[in-house]
């Protein structure tokens, strides 16, 4: 049977790994070795060709494996493996964070001179990333407000050597969604160099939101979140259509040094299949969960996109994302000292910073992944005191919505 016939279901059990390889073994082996026996002299002549970009592999040919730093055969089956479930990709790596998987994408495009434009808020890391370290490399980094469409594309049509875009939604804490495929039109109006568009995608990929469908060039991932989805792993991984644009990123990969390890590989290559599983869920969870807390007197605002009444947000969730996903955050009357109540008094609900486990986490964004926000940053970012963010995971709802209105109650 052809496999492009093939549902993303289906070709995640089924492609990229091949039992004979692994003695017979129904799950892939654990390959921990650091370097490989070449099969001739010839073969490792070949291999550092291809590694090196000069020479291309001829289709079907097997090249031999060199040294696990370069590639092997656990992070060759999981990105194989990954690929089907990121609609219109083609090509995988995977790395040993979410943020190594961010460094390296940006830095094998961007050069001194380059401008980076991004959507905020934005991850902490990548934040900082791009805002202490890049710029002292002559990167330029502007600030995009995530989800105002008009000031983005006034910002990607009037910014000076933009080389890349990089686009997370829904933004966290906030989760205010950005329009990918606007962007990506714009991004194409310019003239010259077209930009690289990225999207972060840990928040609703790959089961809910396809930015390669929607113009975008790279997807990135914090594979510590949903991908791997049980709080006991850090990964990160990029996808593309374009293999040349992989094979730039791999490449430096090769010479960072950053590469997932074979047993990382084989645990998140574990956790695929259940993504979508799990994903759908957490959704329905939350959704359950956000929209009866709404009502709550001790809760002011609920963020979450089916909440959301600004209708260029209602818009981009209808175009964009096929669930609202399993994050939210409540804005409570009472300030941080009646956040931190909150938290002290959950009792199912963990107070943990990450997400996108099967458990459930609620942390305080304004003092722990977002404290290094100067106070314009958390009035821009609409970070309040009064801000907790939920992780919602795979329990019973209603056993979670009776402890989100025990702990409120208790207040
Ligand atoms: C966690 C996270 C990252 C960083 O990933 P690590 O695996 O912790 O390095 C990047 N982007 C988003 C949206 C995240 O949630």
């Amino acid at each position: 049977m052809p496999t492009n016939s093939l549902r993303p279901g289906t070709e995640v059990l089924t492609r990229g790994f091949d039992p004979s390889l692994s003695v017979g073994s129904a799950r892939p082996a654990v390959f921990r070795s650091s370097t490989y026996v070449f099969s001739s002299p010839e073969a490792a002549e070949r291999a550092f060709d291809i590694m090196a970009g000069r020479a291309t592999p001829e289709p079907g040919e097997q090249i031999d494996l060199v040294y696990s730093r370069f590639n092997h055969p656990n992070a060759e089956i999981l990105e194989d493996q990954i690929v089907p479930l990121e609609a219109g990709a083609r090509a995988a790596l995977v790395f040993n964070s979410g943020m190594a998987a961010i460094v390296t994408a940006l830095f094998a495009f961007l050069r001194p001179g380059d401008t980076v434009v991004y959507t905020v808020p934005i991850y902490g890391g990548t934040q900082k990333l791009i805002e202490n370290f890049l710029s002292a490399w002559g990167v330029a980094g502007i600030a995009a407000p995530a989800g105002q469409s008009e000031k983005i594309d006034d910002i990607i049509r009037t910014a000076k050597n933009v080389r890349m875009i990089l686009v997370e939604t829904p933004a966290n804490p906030t989760v205010i969604m950005t329009d990918i495929a606007r962007c990506a039109a714009t991004a194409r109006e310019r003239s010259g160099e077209r930009p690289i568009i990225a999207v972060d995608n840990t928040m609703l990929g790959p089961a809910f939101q396809h930015p390669l469908d929607l113009g975008a060039d790279l997807v990135v991932y914090s594979a510590t979140k949903y991908l791997s989805g049980f709080s006991d792993l850090i990964g990160g991984v990029v996808l593309a259509h374009d293999r040349e644009l992989i094979q730039k990123i791999r490449s430096l990969r090769g010479l960072f040094g950053n590469i997932l390890q074979p047993d990382e590989c084989w645990m998140l290559d574990s956790r695929l299949p259940t993504v979508g599983l799990r994903m759908n869920r957490q959704s329905k969870n939350a959704q359950h969960i956000a929209e009866r807390l709404a009502r709550h007197p001790k809760v002011a605002k609920v963020l979450y996109p089916t909440l959301f009444d600004d209708a260029e947000q209602i818009r981009i969730r209808l175009k964009q994302c096929d669930f609202p996903g399993a994050m939210f955050s409540l804005d409570l009357r009472g300030g941080k000292k009646g956040a931190f109540e909150f938290l002290r008094n959950l009792k199912l609900a963990r107070n943990a910073v990450s997400l996108g486990g099967v458990e459930t986490l609620v942390c305080h964004p304004k003092t722990t992944t977002h404290s290094g926000f100067t106070e314009q940053q958390f009035a821009e970012a609409g970070i309040t005191d009064g801000l907790v963010r939920i992780s919602v995971g795979i329990e019973d709802w209603r056993d979670l919505l009776g402890d989100f209105e025990q702990a409120l109650n208790a207040m």
